[in-house]
């Protein structure tokens, strides 16, 4: 069974972006870009699902910029066998990464496919769930555990209750949470192994896709600035702050 998963390649979490001085986005300009931390995670279990003998392949696939090579090559990094990159300038929306996995799920079809339970520059939490509805398959979102046996991946989903586990037939659309695992550091000689790898490069026309983004970003402005907070003496000031300044209670 084939594994695909999903890698984008986002600004660091830890570079603290700024707004673009004409409120059209934030600046990425000389800035640090890494692997999103779920995806990551997302090729750590498809690694270790291989590691097991429940897979044969995982493949990795990022949509973007040339520089989304870098991004794969940390994929093959860590475990992946070969990667594909779907180049372009386009700014690219959740549906048109969704539509461009549909496309290489056609060409791949693959078991399971793997994503990120969202990406850390646009934060949409989308795209997971609407390549599961695009390829009509069944989904298990916000992953915290995986077991693949008998056609069907057993998974712990993390939910606003606790933990819920459902079972999933085969093939399914998974994505990641941050409990799901901790993934490996890379190292030297597994960096220089994954140079050699197979990368394959198309272009969204390559594989019959429109990917023109269908919402348009109006304006992007920093959040208001907090103001400092007061300590008071006792609850019973807080109450009366609370009541009367703040007229929260
Ligand atoms: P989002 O819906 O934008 O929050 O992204 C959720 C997940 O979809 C990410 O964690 C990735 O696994 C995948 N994804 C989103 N955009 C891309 C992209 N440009 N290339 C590859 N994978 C992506």
């Amino acid at each position: 069974m084939k594994v695909l998963v999903a890698v984008k390649r986002v600004v660091d979490y830890n570079v603290k972006v700024r707004v673009k001085s004409d409120n059209s986005g934030v600046d990425i300009a000389n800035v640090k870009m890494s692997m999103n931390p779920f995806d990551e995670i997302a090729i750590e279990e498809a690694v270790r699902l291989r590691e097991k003998g429940l897979v044969t392949e995982v493949i990795a696939v990022s949509c973007g910029v040339t520089q989304c090579q870098e991004t794969l090559r940390t994929a093959m990094a860590i475990g992946a066998d070969r990667a594909i990159l779907v180049e372009t300038t386009q700014e690219l929306q959740p549906l048109a990464v969704a539509k461009l996995l549909k496309a290489l799920m056609d060409k791949e079809q693959p078991g399971l496919v793997i994503l990120g339970k969202q990406a850390i520059d646009d934060d949409c939490n989308q795209t997971g769930q609407m390549l599961a509805a695009l390829a009509d398959l069944p989904q298990a979102t916000f992953a915290s555990k995986v077991e693949v046996a008998d056609g069907k991946a057993i998974v712990t989903r993390e939910v606003d209750g606790g933990l819920e586990t459902i079972a999933v037939n085969l093939p399914a659309i998974i994505t990641t949470d941050l409990r799901l695992n901790e993934p490996r550091y890379v190292t030297l000689p597994n960096i220089m192994k994954a140079k050699k790898k197979q990368l394959d490069v198309f272009k969204p026309e390559d594989l019959g896709v429109d990917v023109v983004p269908r919402i348009k970003t109006l304006k992007v402005s920093e959040p208001p600035k907090r103001s400092a907070g007061i300590k008071v003496p006792d609850v019973a000031t807080l109450v009366d702050k609370l009541k009367n300044v703040a007229k929260v209670i």
